[in-house]
């Protein structure tokens, strides 16, 4: 028994423009995380791991919760089935502009737009790239460490300049579920949880638009889901993505829990709002899961020896 819980988060499995991967190479990592979690880990559903901790209840030894943020289709074609083959419960973040196709994932879009332009070149915000089809996942990430950092309206603003300059040639990828599949993962016995309403980097934005996007997103989801929503993941998830003004926010929108990308293990000592969660990649493989667990517990031998 343990009182120790390791949230993993994971967002597509097949590779995207945003998160490139060979052929089958993401597929084929997933099942084999998926497998070796369903061995070796003891995969609770991340409601009730949350609150048999907060109770002072001790779990299983190697307690891990699954988790999937965005709504990417592929959760619902690609894991849902490897998920069900193994008896794992599943905790989806999802995002009700994305479902009903109200906004784009911004991060999906760039990466097209950059692949499928053929300008060879881009000056923006003071840098500038050469580039073509080979290379352009060199331009993805400056550019996007950028918009990450923006507000809703100034990353709109910035997006709508940067597909003027690239002009890309053809339809944007349609990548992402509709409320139809988000109500399919509901009846299959999953978990779906918000993910704001419409994906903002919640410290860009005013006190007011963070309570606003907090509250509509629950709202819309409870009410075309018939299911209560007690988590939200905020969106990026880092130290710098969310402030004191969210966690204000976050627990007036009457959320229960706020999960973080802060790696590390949660504990009955960790903060509600702010509980942490290593993401994953598909990719990667077992690798990733194996370099999270050292990463972990070496941090953890190294603050008992302190
Ligand atoms: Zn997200």
């Amino acid at each position: 028994m343990s009182d120790r819980l390791l949230v993993m988060g994971w967002h597509n499995v097949a590779g995207t423009f945003g998160f490139p991967a060979g052929e089958g190479e993401a597929e084929r990592g997933f099942a084999s995380q998926m497998k070796t979690l369903a061995r070796f880990g003891n995969v609770l559903p991340l409601n009730e791991a949350l609150g048999r901790l907060a109770a002072g209840e001790s779990l299983p030894s190697r307690a891990v919760a699954i988790t999937f943020d965005d709504g990417y289709r592929d959760n619902l074609t690609l894991a849902v089935p490897v998920l069900e083959r193994l008896g794992l419960p599943a905790t989806f973040f999802l995002v009700p502009e994305l479902l009903s196709g109200k906004i784009d994932a911004w991060w999906e879009t760039i990466g097209w737009a950059l692949s499928a332009s053929s300008t060879g070149r881009l000056s923006w915000e003071g840098m500038t790239f050469t580039f073509d089809a080979s290379d352009w996942q060199t331009v993805y990430s400056p550019v996007v460490r950028r918009l990450k950092r923006k507000s809703r309206a100034a990353r709109e603003e910035a997006m709508a300049e940067l597909l003027e300059m690239l002009s890309p040639e053809g339809d944007p990828p349609d990548l992402f579920m509709n409320w139809d599949g988000a109500r399919e993962l509901a009846r299959r016995g999953f978990s779906v949880e918000s993910h704001t309403r419409s994906h903002v980097v919640l410290s860009e934005e005013t006190p007011q638009e963070q309570l606003r996007e907090l509250v509509e997103g629950r709202a819309q989801l409870e009410s075309e889901l018939g299911t209560s929503i007690s988590a939200i993941a905020y969106p990026q998830g880092g130290p710098l993505d969310y402030n004191a003004e969210t966690l204000t926010a976050t627990a007036a929108a009457g959320y229960t829990w706020g999960l973080t990308t802060h790696e590390g293990f949660t504990t009955s000592a960790t903060s509600p709002l702010e509980i942490r969660r290593c993401v994953i990649y598909p990719e990667r493989g077992i690798v990733d899961l194996a370099a999270q667990l050292r990463y972990m517990l070496t941090a953890r031998i190294r603050r008992l020896r302190q």
